[in-house]
């Protein structure tokens, strides 16, 4: 079982890997940001607490993200693999997944970072935001401070991974082809290692 955290500040081009990685190697692809888009469109009592921190560029509260995250991985048992994108963004939340999937026998695999630099992140993102319609894509302030919550709260999940040796990095700045030979090249490292 192959199980990867897609990692990168918000704009690094994660939701775009991950919809090309999951073509390939047929894993399941969850994103936090998109579970929660989907209860706030269908304006549920998770869709409406995590509303508030979205529009404000803040992070939802561990304990309903781990909730939400837990769900729906147990509703998904049979898979060959998981993609986590947008989670783990704290080392609460790593330390909830790294025992939710020993609970099951499974482990991380490797934690993929794509390096992208502030300023290309707010002009993509407010790109974005034309076509997204989501309100935090749309007031560059709103932008910044998540650029800031990625830099304060989340950037150390890449050094929890890396202290057993987990966290990779790949440049996100590239066309979008490049980028993905450079991640699958990682992945097929990693299933060579498994498969020995
Ligand atoms: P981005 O493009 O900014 O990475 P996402 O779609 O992954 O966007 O997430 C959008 C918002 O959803 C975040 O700014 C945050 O408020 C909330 N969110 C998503 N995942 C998490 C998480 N793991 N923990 C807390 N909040 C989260």
């Amino acid at each position: 079982m192959i199980n990867l955290i897609l990692f990168g500040p918000p704009g690094s081009g994660k939701g775009t890997q991950a919809t090309k990685l999951i073509e390939k190697y047929g894993l399941l692809h969850i994103s936090t940001g998109d579970l929660f888009r989907y209860e706030m469109g269908n304006n549920t009592p998770l869709g409406l607490e995590a509303k508030s921190f979205m529009e404000k560029g803040e992070l939802v509260p561990d304990t309903v993200t781990i909730g939400m995250l837990k769900n729906k991985v147990d509703a998904n048992p049979d898979v060959s693999g998981y993609i986590f994108d947008g989670f783990p963004r704290t080392v609460p939340q790593a330390e909830a997944l790294d025992l939710l999937l020993q609970e099951k026998g499974h482990a991380i695999s490797a934690l993929i970072a794509l390096h992208v630099d502030d300023e290309e992140i707010v002009k993509r993102i407010l790109t974005r935001g034309v076509s997204s319609g989501r309100a935090d894509d749309n007031d560059e302030a709103i932008i910044r401070k998540r650029i800031n919550v990625y830099k304060s709260e989340t950037s150390q999940v890449f050094d929890f991974y890396d202290k057993t040796g987990k966290s990779k990095s790949i440049n996100g700045i590239g066309s979008i082809d490049e980028i993905f030979e450079n991640i699958s090249g990682l992945i097929d490292a990693l299933s060579i290692a498994e498969n020995n």
